[in-house]
C-alpha cells in the first residue's frame, strides 16, 4: 500500500491516543514519581491485576490498527515504516500509557511478530492475531543454563514421532512463563549438521503434560523469570513455527525484535530523567553545580537516545525486520537506565539503602537493583558491540572455532 503522509498519520495516531489516554502528567516532586521499579515486585494477584489493566490498553490499540506497525499487510501488519513505529512511541509517550510488563512486551513485540512473520496463514489467524491482541500471552524460551549468549549452543531436544514432536530439556530466565498460555520454544531437530542449522521453533502450549515452571527470586524481591523444564513434552507439528531447521532465522528476528523494543520502546521500565530532577528538587540540590552537571549529562544522554533511536527508524527499510542498528539503541538504553540510577543515588547518598518511610526515596532502590538485569536481557551489552563491531561498522568477526556439526563439538 501507499505509505500515509507522515504529519497526517501523527494526527491521526494523536487523536485515537487522546481518546482513549490521559495526558502524561510531569513529576513535579519525588512524591509524584510513578512506579520506580525495573522488575515489578509484586504478588501473584497483584500480577494477575496489572496483566489485566495493561491488556485493555494493547487490545484497543490492537482494534484500531495501531499494533504490528511494520509488519506487512499480508502477515496481518499495519504495512507501515519503522519511522512510523517511532512517530507512533513518540506521541505515546506524551500520555499516560498503562505501565507493562515483560510479558506483554514479549507477547506482543517479539512472539507475535515472530509468528506473524513465519507462521503459516492458520497459525497466524489462531495465535499470531490473539498475541498481538494479548487475548493470548506468550514468552520466549530461548535461554538455557548453558546457552544465553551463545543461544545456538542451545541443548534442548526435539525428536519427531509420526505427527509429533517429543521435547526435552530446560529453560532459564523466562520472564513472565508463570502467567503465560504459550512459549515459543528454541529446540534442537538436528544435532549432525552446524549448530545454527539444526535448530526448530515450535509454540509450545505451557499447560502441557511434562511442562513445568519454577519462579527465580530476583535480588530486586519480585520474581519476574523462572526456570522452565521440558520432560518429554509432545507438541503437533501444526504448532512448529517455520521449517524444521528454520529456528535459528526464527530467532535472529526475534532477537532483533527484542532489541528494537528494549532500545526504541517508550514502556517505562523504572525511574527517567523527569523523575530524577523532581528528585534533586525535593532535596533542594539543583543549585549545586555538581548536580546541575550530572543532571544535563543525563538529560543530554536521554536525548541523544531519543534522536538514535529516531535516525535508526528513519534508516530502516520497511518490511518488518530491524537491522543490526537496533543494538545501538538496545545499547544506549541500558547505559541511561544504569546511569539514571547512579545520578538519584548520589543524589540521596545513604537514604537510598533504608527505608526511613520518606516517600520517593528509598524507591529508587527497586530502579538500581533492577537496572543491571537490562544490560543482560536481549543481548548483553558485550554481544550488542560484537553487533554493531561485526555487522555496523563491518569490523573483522570474532574467530569462529565451531563451524563443525554440533554433536562433533567438545562435550556433545
Ligand atoms: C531480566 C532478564 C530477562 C530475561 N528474559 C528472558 C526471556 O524471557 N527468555 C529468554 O530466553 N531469555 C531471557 N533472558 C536471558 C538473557 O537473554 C541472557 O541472560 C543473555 O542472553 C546472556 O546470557 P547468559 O545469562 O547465559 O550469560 P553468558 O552468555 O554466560 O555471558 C556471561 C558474560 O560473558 C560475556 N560474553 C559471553 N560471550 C561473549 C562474547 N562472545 N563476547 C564478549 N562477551 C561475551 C557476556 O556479555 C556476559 O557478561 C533474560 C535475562 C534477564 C537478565
Amino acid at each position: 500500500m501507499s505509505q500515509p503522509d507522515p504529519d497526517a498519520w501523527r494526527t491521526q495516531v494523536r487523536q485515537w491516543l487522546a481518546g482513549v489516554l490521559e495526558p502524561a502528567r510531569t513529576p513535579q516532586s519525588a512524591t509524584e514519581a510513578a512506579d520506580l521499579a525495573v522488575f515489578h515486585n509484586l504478588s501473584e494477584d497483584e500480577e494477575r491485576l496489572l496483566l489485566e489493566r495493561c491488556r485493555v490498553y494493547q487490545r484497543a490499540r490492537f482494534d484500531a490498527g495501531y499494533q504490528a506497525l511494520t509488519l506487512p499487510e499480508d502477515k496481518g501488519g499495519a504495512g507501515l515504516t519503522a519511522a512510523h513505529a517511532a512517530a507512533f512511541a513518540e506521541e505515546e509517550s506524551a500520555f499516560e500509557v498503562p505501565p507493562s510488563t515483560e510479558l506483554i512486551s514479549v507477547t506482543v513485540r517479539l512472539v507475535g511478530m515472530a509468528v506473524s512473520l513465519f507462521g503459516t496463514a492458520e497459525q497466524r489467524d489462531t495465535y499470531a492475531r490473539e498475541f498481538l491482541r494479548t487475548d493470548l500471552l506468550a514468552c520466549q524460551l530461548f535461554s538455557e543454563p548453558g546457552a544465553g549468549s551463545d543461544l545456538a549452543a542451545l541443548r534442548t531436544r526435539a525428536r519427531q514421532e509420526g505427527d509429533e514432536w517429543v521435547i526435552d530439556g530446560q529453560k532459564v530466565w523466562t520472564s513472565g512463563a508463570q502467567f503465560a498460555d504459550h512459549g515459543l520454544l528454541l529446540a534442537r531437530t538436528d544435532p549432525d549438521v552446524v549448530k545454527q542449522a539444526g535448530i526448530t521453533a515450535f509454540l509450545v502450549p505451557m499447560d502441557a503434560t511434562g511442562v513445568e515452571v519454577r519462579p527465580i527470586r530476583q535480588m530486586s524481591g519480585g520474581a519476574s523469570f523462572n526456570e522452565v523444564f521440558l520432560s518429554g513434552v509432545r507438541v503437533p507439528d501444526r504448532l512448529r513455527i517455520g521449517r524444521p531447521g528454520q529456528g535459528w532465522e526464527v530467532a535472529t528476528a526475534t532477537l532483533a525484535f527484542e532489541r528494537t523494543a528494549s532500545g526504541g520502546g517508550n514502556r517505562r521500565k523504572g525511574g527517567t530523567f523527569a523523575d530524577v530532577l523532581a528528585l534533586a528538587r525535593s532535596l533542594g540540590r539543583t543549585e549545586d553545580p555538581l548536580v546541575r552537571q550530572r543532571l544535563a549529562d543525563l538529560y543530554v544522554r536521554a536525548a541523544l537516545r531519543a534522536a538514535t533511536v529516531d535516525r535508526v527508524a528513519r534508516t530502516s527499510a520497511a518490511g518488518g525486520r530491524p537491522g543490526p542498528e537496533a543494538s545501538l539503541t538496545k545499547l544506549m538504553a541500558s547505559d541511561l537506565l544504569t546511569r539514571t540510577g547512579q545520578v538519584a543515588a548520589e543524589l540521596m547518598g545513604a537514604r537510598i539503602s533504608a527505608d526511613t518511610g520518606e516517600a520517593g526515596t528509598f524507591a529508587w532502590a527497586q530502579h538500581l537493583l533492577g537496572a543491571p538485569g537490562y544490560r543482560l536481557a536481549g543481548g548483553t551489552d558485550q554481544i550488542q558491540r560484537n553487533l554493531i563491531g561485526e555487522r555496523v561498522l563491518k569490523l573483522p568477526p570474532e574467530p569462529r572455532v565451531d563451524r563443525m556439526p554440533f554433536s562433533q563439538l567438545p562435550g556433545n
